[in-house]
């Protein structure tokens, strides 16, 4: 990978720097480029998805869904442009409200999505009229780069420019006296940092932290017919999702057989290389991940916990981690309270739906969270009393590129996607004139 050293930066900011001159100017050709951005995306597809797959470990089917889903965000955004609003007050004035971009905008992304997580970022900064650098997670610098490589064919040159390396690189962009925005996507200690770095030069940052989403089953869950989506709600993509199942609470009635239903399926699915064509579940993409996965879980068996499927890393080469599902987990276990972001789930019973709430509300995070019944109205009533961003009935993590996504708490500040997401990478400019007095 090549590691760029913290003083090139200066270099790099400096072009979008001036970069943005040009692009701030035309929200014409911008859409044009976009969109052009989003053709040669798709058109890169068969390149970009094998090595997303080599790269991350994710299944070669999700590989080219995630590249489909960064071409839709280029396309959604290219179409969206802020509306100047305008104020009659009865005053002899009125204020006109127009949008302004920010100026150079920092990216910074996980390793779980590369290619998605960064466009969530890159579309809506570049449609509002921003210029952008890029930081990839040192874990997954490879697809990003050639991603940037295919956009550079279409984009005037600094709009967009990809930086890859290791730490402090990251600290370092984010605390850049030029950028305007810092964006960043990840855990919640370094959302903190960032935040702390991006304090001195006083830039706008947005933070989109991690989950530990909790799925309620209701009491009159039809457990078989859920079974499969709340299954992969937990395990697409290795559980390393910010926004998967990452507890389940089921009535104390059905917790036998709602952890049959998961173990089964957990013990049957094909685990191995992305591009193999059976393969549902790669690897844990790195070995620190896979290390904290394997010590949550671990730990969690050490105070009593059982696993009926899996529990243990796979023999044999590769960061391969059984699908896991845990039950009799003590309370306080850092696998409930925390976030394992991999391939192991705890299920939880509950006798009174409160206490399913109040522990589905009581870690910290606040990402989304979801209710699951055979009654959607009971569903929806117990999903108002969760505290995050998202709540889903039935079903976990869809999401739609045309609304808002924030977590509460811990799992973020700021608001991304649809309307919101170019709002935010935009500041209001008010217009104060006087009414025609006919002088
Ligand atoms: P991470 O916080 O370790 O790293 C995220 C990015 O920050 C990487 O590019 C990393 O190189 C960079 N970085 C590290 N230290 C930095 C510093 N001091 N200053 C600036 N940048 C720094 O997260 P990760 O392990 O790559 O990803 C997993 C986490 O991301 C999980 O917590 C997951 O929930 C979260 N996540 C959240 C969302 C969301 O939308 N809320 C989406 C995906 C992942």
């Amino acid at each position: 990978m090549p590691d760029q050293r913290p003083e090139e930066l200066d270099a790099v900011v400096d072009r979008a720097h001036r970069a943005w001159t040009g692009w701030r100017a035309d929200p014409a050709a911008r859409t044009t480029a976009l969109l052009a951005a989003a053709d040669a995306v798709e058109a890169a597809g068969d390149d970009l998805a094998p090595l997303l797959t080599r790269e991350q470990g994710k299944p070669l089917a999700e590989s080219r869904a995630e590249v489909a889903r960064t071409a839709a965000r280029l396309r959604y955004f290219a179409g969206l442009t802020p509306t100047t609003t305008r104020i009659d007050d009865g005053r002899p004035v009125h204020s006109e409200i127009r949008w302004r971009p920010l100026g150079p905008v920092a990216a910074i992304v996980p390793w779980n999505f590369p290619l998605q997580l960064a466009a969530a970022k890159f579309a809506p900064a570049l449609a509002a009229g921003n210029t952008v650098v890029l930081k990839p997670s040192p874990c997954t610098p490879l697809a990003t780069r050639l991603l940037g490589a295919v956009l550079a064919g279409v984009l005037p040159e600094g709009v967009l420019t990809v930086v890859t390396g290791r730490e402090p690189l990251g600290a370092r962009l984010a605390a850049h006296p030029g950028i305007r925005h810092v964006t960043f996507t990840g855990s919640v200690p370094t959302g903190r940092a960032v935040a702390g770095a991006a304090a001195a030069s006083l830039a706008r940052v947005t933070l989109e932290l991690g989950g530990n989403d909790a799925a309620i089953l209701m009491d009159d869950v039809d457990v078989e017919r859920i079974a499969d989506r709340l299954f992969w709600a937990a395990f697409r993509n290795c559980g390393q999702v910010c926004m998967a199942v990452k507890r389940v609470y089921a009535p104390a009635r059905l917790h036998a057989g709602v952890v049959e239903a998961l173990a089964q399926r957990a013990r049957s699915v094909v685990v191995g290389h992305g591009l193999d064509q059976d393969t549902r579940i790669g690897p844990v993409n790195n070995a620190p991940q896979l290390a904290r996965v394997e010590e949550l879980t671990r730990r969690a068996l050490a105070a009593g916990a059982r696993a009926p499927a899996g529990g243990r890393r796979l023999d044999g080469p590769g960061h391969f981690f059984a699908p896991t599902v845990l039950t009799d987990v003590p309370p306080g276990e850092p696998v409930v309270t925390g976030e394992q972001f991999g391939p192991v789930l705890p299920v939880l019973p509950y006798r009174h739906l409160d206490e399913a709430v109040d522990a589905a509300n009581g870690t910290g995070f606040g990402l989304g969270g979801s209710v699951w019944g055979t009654d959607p109205d009971r569903a929806a009533a117990t999903a108002d009393r969760l505290s995050c961003g998202t709540v889903w009935i039935n079903h976990h993590a869809e999401l739609s590129l045309a609304q808002p996504f924030a977590g509460t708490g811990d799992s973020g500040v700021g608001v991304a996607g649809g309307p919101w997401g170019l709002y935010g990478n935009l500041r209001p400019f008010v217009v104060h004139r006087p009414e025609e007095d006919g002088r």
